[in-house]
């Protein structure tokens, strides 16, 4: 392929993978976005197999696959509840990429260069192995965390600021060394001494969020994976790269901002690790009597209402719900009554993931509410069904500075009519804290897996 069909190729890539990004940031474009993203990746990988590179096609072809086997057999494989997990090993595997690049561009001396290209080239190398560890390494710890290997609870050393410093400092010390002594070839001990202390920073990084921060780190390692592709890019001098990482590195950055807005939080102190964690005290303990009800007892509320609000949460994708629920709600719509779905960012386990579930089922785009379009107009609702959710409707971030989740927005349903919760317990959600809302007066619980429940409800809805 000639050198002109292949910048075309990846023009036309990028432009996909720039439609692919705009698609995606609504539902209702969301499926025409993910085509523009499988068309561009088609091309890209084309374009860059005929680019005149590539040196052995076995290889090439061994290499794809093996890999498109492994992506497709996990793809089928995996639920819909280990997709977070799925996502973070995803990245942790970018990282290693361009670890490896690193290395392998460091020992080759095919093309020697001198003076300033030489330099900047060993800038691109020192970087990109730095970016990618940090990112394999966090990864990796955020994969352990979300699918429960390790605890959620963030580590807290003493002095942990000191060292991460310490670590920073180190990096750039050796960065000097690693760029003076590439001459004698020695500068592969200052590569391999800071490529640790990456690998220890992106672990300790990880280690010391909160369960309850947990989603900005998953956005921040998506950012860090654009960032790592994007300095892979600049080792093989691939453009295409280039733009794809920055493009990935950049919408993961703002999304990273999305979310600590939603949270209330600062990014820094996020990543410096611990938030919530430091005012002192324990977090307020839950006392009072809970007041179950059956799914018969849930039906006529719901019959008696006029204005339902549904709140999806985690325990809805564990039950995998969402398509009685929309059953439901197309029943309830027929009675005449206005039923709603209010989002709250961080519902479930990785960003957008309750708007991904209501559209699997076809709920309508139209009847999903964000959080800040429905906490003002609680008044106006009768019924609110909270299914499998805690975190993200627990009165306490509101009221009590000492509970990990202190500050954070939630969906506020019990300044509406009644609400019923629907879970298996009383058990605390993903940041370990009790709910106040479940020994409100005008919380009634519906205990039993989502799904189950739901199916009641609906076959005492329809007798
Ligand atoms: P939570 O984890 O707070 O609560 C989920 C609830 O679902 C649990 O209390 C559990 O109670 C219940 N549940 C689990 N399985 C079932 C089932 N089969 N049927 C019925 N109920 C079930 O989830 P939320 O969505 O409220 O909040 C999200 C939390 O996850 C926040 O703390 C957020 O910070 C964090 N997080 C979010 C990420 C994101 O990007 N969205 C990423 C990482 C973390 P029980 O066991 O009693 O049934």
């Amino acid at each position: 392929m000639s050198h002109s069909l292949v910048t075309m190729s990846y023009i036309i890539a990028t432009i996909l993978f720039i439609l692919s990004l705009s698609g995606l940031s609504k539902q209702e474009t969301a499926r025409k976005g993910n085509y523009y993203g499988m068309l561009g990746m088609a091309i890209a990988i084309f374009a860059t197999a005929l680019s005149g590179y590539v040196t052995s096609y076995e290889v090439l072809l061994g290499a794809l696959v093996i890999g498109g086997a492994i992506g497709a057999r996990a793809a089928l494989k995996v639920e819909m509840t280990q997709m977070p997990e799925l996502v973070a090993i995803m990245h942790s595997l970018v990282g290693m990429a361009a670890v490896l690049v690193g290395y392998a561009n460091f020992m080759d001396t095919s093309h020697p260069l001198i003076g300033v290209e030489k330099t900047i080239h060993e800038v691109e190398i020192y970087i990109g192995i730095l970016i990618g560890a940090v990112t394999f390494s966090g990864s990796v710890i955020a994969f352990c965390k979300l699918s429960e290997k390790i605890s959620g609870k963030p580590l807290l050393l003493p002095g942990r600021h000191l060292f991460n410093l310490g670590l920073l400092i180190g990096a750039l010390v050796l960065g000097g060394i690693f760029l003076q002594q590439t001459e004698s070839g020695l500068g592969i001990v200052p590569l391999a001494i800071m490529t640790a202390i990456a690998l220890v920073f992106g672990v300790h990084m990880v280690m010391a969020i909160g369960g309850a921060d947990m989603p900005v780190v998953v956005s921040m390692l998506n950012s860090y994976s654009g960032w790592a592709a994007a300095a892979t890019g600049f080792m093989l001098n691939n453009d295409l790269l280039i733009v794809t990482g920055a493009l990935v590195g950049s919408s993961g950055a703002i999304l990273s901002y999305i979310m600590c807005r939603a949270m209330n939080r600062h990014f820094l102190s996020v990543i410096a690790g611990g938030f919530g964690t430091a005012a002192g005290g324990e977090a307020a303990v839950i006392e009072g009597e809970v007041q179950p009800i059956d799914a018969d007892e849930a039906a006529s509320l719901l019959l008696e209402a006029k204005s339902i609000m549904i709140i999806p949460g985690y325990g809805m994708a564990v039950a995998q719900a969402q398509h009685t629920v929309n059953e439901i709600t197309k029943l309830l719509k027929e009675k005449g009554k206005k039923v709603g779905f209010g989002i709250h960012p961080v519902a479930g386990r990785m960003p957008g993931h309750m708007n991904v579930l209501l559209a699997e089922a076809k709920v309508p785009y139209d009847i999903v509410y964000e959080m800040d379009e429905i906490n003002e107009d609680w008044a106006h609702v009768d019924v609110s069904i909270v299914i499998g959710a805690n975190d993200i409707v627990n009165p306490s971030a509101l009221d009590d500075p000492n509970s990990p989740i202190a500050g954070m927005p939630v969906l506020e349903c019990w300044k509406g009519g009644t609400t019923i919760v629907l879970k298996r317990s009383m058990a605390s959600g993903y940041a370990g804290v009790g709910n106040p809302l479940f020994v409100l007066e005008n919380t009634r619980m519906l205990f039993g897996d989502a799904n189950a429940t739901m199916q009641a409800v609906l076959k005492a809805l329809k007798g």
